[in-house]
Formats: C-alpha cells, sequence, structure tokens
C-alpha cells in the first residue's frame, strides 16, 4: 500500500508550464511534483531563441496571430491563437515590469530578435540565447521561495487516479519516501513532450510522453498525436549514448546563417520563397530529403556570427563541445524531434476531458499550433496557458473534496531490470525515426505498429529480479510511457491518409480539403498495442548514415 497525502491541488513538472501555474496559484497551497533532482526541468531550460510576443511599437497580437494561424497550415484553432497573442503580450509586458532579465538597449526597451515565419522581429530573449535556463532560473527561484508551494524532487508521477470521470490525485514514486498517493481534487500536467520517443532528438532524456500515456490510460481525450516537430539544425553529433543532440537556434537563420548541400551550394532559395526563414516543416524536410540521400548538410553561420557573435554563446559552446568552430567552418547539421503538437485535449483554460484534470504547456492540445508551431510560441504559451489554468482552477474552488475512495495498488516494478529496459527503450527510439519521422508511409507505419506490439510484449514479460529501486521505477515507467506514445503517434499517423504541416505522408503527399481538421481519439477508440493485420513490406526509411 502506498502512504497516502492530502494534496489538494497537485502540479506534476517543473518546466516553464508548472512553475507557472504553481506560482500563479499562489497563496492557495499547492504540492509540485517533478521527477528530476532539483528545479527546473524538461525542455525549458534548453530554449535558446526566446519568446514571442507582440510588444513591439510597428506590431499588434493580431499580426502575431495570424502569423501562429499561417503556420498552422489549416487546422490553428483562431480563437486559442490570437488569445495567445493577447495574453501572451500581457504577460510579456508584466514580467518586463518586474525586471525579469530580458536582453535590453541602452534606455532599457527590450530587444527584439526575427524567427522563421514571423512577419516582425518579436522575439524577446534572455542572455542572447539562454532565454530558457535564465528565466526558468528566475521562476525556480520564486517557486522555492513561495511559502504555499511544497516542491517535491525525484517525484515520479506514475498513473493518475481517476474514478466515475473525475480525478481524486496522483500515485508516485519518491526517491526518499517510496510509494505516496497523492490525494487530491486538481492535478495539473505539465510534463511536457514526447521528443524522447525518437532516437534523434533536442530534448532531454526526461521527455518521455508521461503525462501523455498517463492521461490516455485514464481515459482522456487526445488530439493531433500525429504532429511531431523535427528541428532542422541540430547539430550532427550524435556519439551514441542517447543524449540530445544540440540545438542550432533559429535565430541563426533569422540573422542570416544559411544552409548549403553536400556540394556546399545553398538549397533553400529553390524550395520556398522566404529559404532559411520558411517554415520549419518545409526546412526539415529539405534537409532531411539531402540527409537521407548520404549528402552532408552544413549550416553557414559565420556572416551571423561576425555580425552578432555575442547574441549566441550557448551556440558557441555547443559547438565548442563538439569541437568544432562555427566561425571558421560550416557546422554539419540533421533534423531532430523538438516539439509535439499534439497532447492531451484542453479547452481555453486547460480542463480536459476528465473532471479536475488539467494540462498546459507542451502535453497539452490546445489546438493552437495546428499542424506546425511556430517558432517561439512555446514558452509563451506555457506563461499564458499555466496562468489560465490556475486562475480557473481559483474559479472551480481550490479546496473541493472527493468521496473517499480504495488505496490505489502499487503496481509490480521488475528490478534490476535496466539493461534489459535500456534496449527496449533503445527499440522503440529508433523504430519511431526510421518509420514514424519526417517522412512516413502506409507499410512503414504498419512496420512501427508491428514493432512496439513486440517490444511492448518484451517489456510486460520482463520478470522481476529483486526489489526495484527509484531508478528501476522511472526506467519501467518511462518505457511503458515511451510505448504507449510510440504507439498513439503511429496510430494517429497512419489514420490521417494526406500530408498537413509536420505530418508528411509520401504515399499521400498533398493537403486534402477533407482532412482540414482536428483529430481526437482516446485509448478506448482502439487496441492501442494490437498488431495490424494487414502484410508489412520492408520500410522505405533508414536512419541516414553519418547521423
Ligand atoms: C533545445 C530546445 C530549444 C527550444 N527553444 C525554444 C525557444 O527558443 N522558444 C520557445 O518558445 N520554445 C523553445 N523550445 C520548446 C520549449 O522549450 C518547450 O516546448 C517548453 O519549454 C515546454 O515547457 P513545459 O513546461 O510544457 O515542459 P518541460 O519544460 O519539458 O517540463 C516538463 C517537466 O515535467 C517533468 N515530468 C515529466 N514527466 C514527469 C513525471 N512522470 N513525474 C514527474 N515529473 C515529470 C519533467 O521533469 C519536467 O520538469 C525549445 C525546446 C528545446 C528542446
Amino acid at each position: 500500500m502506498p502512504a497516502v497525502r492530502d494534496a489538494g491541488i497537485v502540479v506534476i513538472g517543473s518546466g516553464m508550464a508548472g512553475l507557472t501555474t504553481a506560482l500563479r496559484l499562489s497563496p492557495r497551497p499547492v504540492t509540485l511534483l517533478t521527477k528530476t533532482p532539483d528545479l527546473p526541468g524538461g525542455s525549458s531550460p534548453y530554449a535558446q531563441g526566446g519568446v514571442a510576443a507582440a510588444i513591439g511599437p510597428d506590431d499588434d497580437p493580431g499580426d502575431h496571430a495570424a502569423d501562429t494561424v499561417a503556420a498552422g497550415a489549416g487546422i490553428t484553432d483562431a480563437l486559442m491563437a490570437r488569445l495567445l497573442a493577447a495574453e501572451g503580450a500581457d504577460q510579456i509586458r508584466r514580467l518586463l515590469a518586474s525586471g525579469s532579465a530580458f536582453d535590453r538597449d541602452a534606455d532599457g526597451t527590450p530587444m527584439l530578435g526575427r524567427e522563421a515565419a514571423h512577419g516582425r522581429a518579436r522575439i524577446v530573449h534572455a542572455g542572447g540565447d539562454a532565454t530558457g535556463r535564465i528565466l526558468t532560473h528566475e521562476f525556480a527561484d520564486l517557486v522555492r521561495r513561495t511559502g504555499s508551494i511544497t516542491v517535491m524532487t525525484q517525484a515520479f508521477a506514475v498513473d493518475l487516479i481517476v474514478r466515475d470521470g473525475r480525478v481524486h490525485g496522483v500515485l508516485a514514486c519518491h526517491a526518499e519516501d517510496g510509494w505516496i498517493f497523492h490525494r487530491a481534487s486538481h492535478v495539473v500536467l505539465a510534463t511536457g513532450g514526447v521528443g524522447s520517443v525518437f532516437l534523434h532528438t533536442t530534448n532531454p532524456a526526461e521527455n518521455t510522453g508521461d503525462g501523455l500515456a498517463m492521461a490516455a490510460r485514464a481515459g482522456a481525450a487526445l488530439g493531433d498525436l500525429e504532429f511531431v516537430q523535427f528541428h532542422p539544425t541540430a547539430l550532427a553529433v550524435d556519439d551514441g549514448s542517447g543524449k540530445p543532440l544540440p540545438l542550432l537556434t533559429e535565430a541563426l537563420r533569422g540573422a542570416g546563417a544559411v544552409m548549403l548541400d553536400g556540394q556546399g551550394r545553398r538549397f533553400m532559395p529553390a524550395e520556398h520563397p522566404d529559404a532559411e526563414l520558411a517554415p520549419r516543416d518545409v526546412v526539415a524536410r529539405a534537409v532531411w530529403r539531402r540527409v537521407a540521400a548520404g549528402e552532408r548538410v552544413t549550416l553557414d553561420m559565420r556572416a551571423a556570427l561576425a555580425e552578432d557573435a555575442g547574441h549566441f554563446p550557448t551556440v558557441l559552446d555547443l559547438c565548442a563541445q563538439a569541437g568544432i568552430d562555427p566561425t571558421r567552418e560550416p557546422v554539419p547539421i540533421a533534423p531532430a524531434a523538438h516539439y509535439h503538437m499534439g497532447g492531451v485535449v484542453t479547452d481555453a483554460d486547460g480542463h480536459t476531458s476528465i473532471d479536475g484534470l488539467w494540462a498546459c504547456g507542451e502535453v497539452a492540445n490546445t489546438g493552437v499550433h495546428g499542424a506546425n508551431r511556430l517558432a517561439s510560441n512555446s514558452l509563451l504559451e506555457a506563461l499564458v496557458f499555466g496562468d489560465r489554468v490556475a486562475r480557473a482552477i481559483a474559479v472551480a474552488g481550490a479546496g473541493s473534496k472527493r468521496p473517499p475512495i480504495a488505496i490505489p495498488a502499487i503496481p509490480s516494478v521488475p528490478g534490476n531490470s535496466g539493461e534489459a529496459i535500456a534496449a527496449l527503450r533503445g527499440s522503440v527510439r529508433r523504430a519511431m525515426y526510421d518509420h514514424v519521422g519526417l517522412s512516413r508511409d502506409a507499410p512503414g507505419l504498419d512496420r512501427a505498429l508491428k514493432l512496439l506490439a513486440g517490444l511492448e510484449a518484451e517489456r510486460t514479460g520482463l520478470k522481476a529480479q529483486g526489489s526495484a529501486s527509484f531508478h528501476d521505477t522511472v526506467a519501467w515507467g518511462e518505457l511503458r510511457n515511451l510505448l504507449l506514445s510510440a504507439v498513439l503517434i503511429t496510430r494517429a499517423a497512419s489514420q490521417r491518409e494526406e500530408s498537413r504541416g509536420a505530418h508528411y505522408r509520401s504515399d499521400f503527399p498533398a493537403a486534402l480539403p477533407a482532412w482540414q481538421h482536428r483529430r481526437f481519439i482516446s485509448l478506448r477508440d482502439f487496441d492501442a498495442l494490437r498488431v495490424p493485420q494487414q502484410p508489412v513490406k520492408e520500410a522505405r526509411h533508414a536512419v541516414p548514415a553519418g547521423l
């Protein structure tokens, strides 16, 4: 039996979304759970480019919303985009007024960068390209100093406890205190994205789709799962260790960096009128096609760095760590899984289809990103929807009690299975990158589903070898979530027989009017792990050499 703790409101996740929600809920008592050893966590500290906000003198939230809708390839919820742009500008003004360390010029005016598919320079940034690190550390310090927030680190949320369509709390495994059932009438998922589902990703290893999988198991509605954005310019220096590929921020291309093919020629002007500043999916596929054909694609940022090296300290540092000097030579690049537009479906207040369950940040699917997220809109999304969730919980009544339910049982976790679990995790990630990445087709997707079903059978067949430590439980739980997220994404990708935004089907290369809508599913709609019946041909996509 787990210990039982009355928590009231639980926020899961210590990235920008979780930290924002917890702070905005103050002075209401909140328990903040995060599986990382300290605050902050997740992708948020890695964000380089900045936060998009229509605060410039020549800018308008309507224009920002229009750019957001245009990037979303026909299925963005326009009302959500207007809300994001308008409230986002307010949130950023509020942070500027409170002294947040955004880069400013000599008279204190915030400096604004330009990024792909934005019609204006509207990206506020901090420490040049260290925006995520600086903002999340500011927020984390505030959280630590807020008495109403109980922070529990190395706390791995394993399952949502839901009875009769209402949330009753979270079952979590803690490094120090073992298993705890946190009884709560409100649970906020702020668990980030699914990058680690793919072999190559810019996300940290902890982004394993936990929130998506927990919500799926609890029966929540999920949306737009097929839309996974690949960043076109990750530094192609994979050492096979499973570490995230370092990201070369889009702001470099905004500052004039260009992409070169194997012969050292620029190729983007022939691909799109906006060349290197075309929407991300267009740029990523153009890079992918060349990398998959065995070309060494590079990013030439020499001119951009000569102009303003001080703006890109993180990039310089990442290249130096890889033994590359980007001021002297173009650097090798490859696309890597970066952001999930799909997730747990919410309304404008972050409320999911389950009473008392909320979601914000990357794990949520508000419809604001459509089929393709506009650059630098996701930290903004975390700020805006984290705030909205907190306000909605305040209105709903933070203290409303649930009727007592039976204490949930502790799942059986195989101990000492580290190596087997790591091997299965690697196989999931490779299958997803090979068959469900930048270019998909029916045979490849069927092949992926078969492979995933086999891996799930191996996972459930793992035999207990002694008692499980906290680390065993995290490894086991992450693999369970990774596999379920992978299957859900693959199923959704199989069902959308067209190409749109970040979802490209080589067997259905056009966008079709009949498919110009979002898609919602829940785990109950199908047996997620059923092996597909169609004959499976050998998949055509392989991991490109040199990655
Ligand atoms: C390299 C990189 C650069 C980026 N640059 C930008 C940028 O310039 N601008 C921009 O807007 N966006 C950028 N993004 C995207 C953006 O950073 C993310 O979309 C955003 O930060 C997500 O915030 P989040 O709070 O929703 O999730 P995250 O920041 O990913 O946080 C998730 C948290 O949930 C916790 N968690 C997950 N599962 C569990 C569990 N089971 N139990 C307990 N805790 C759990 C994790 O430990 C973590 O603390 C970038 C992303 C990357 C990877």
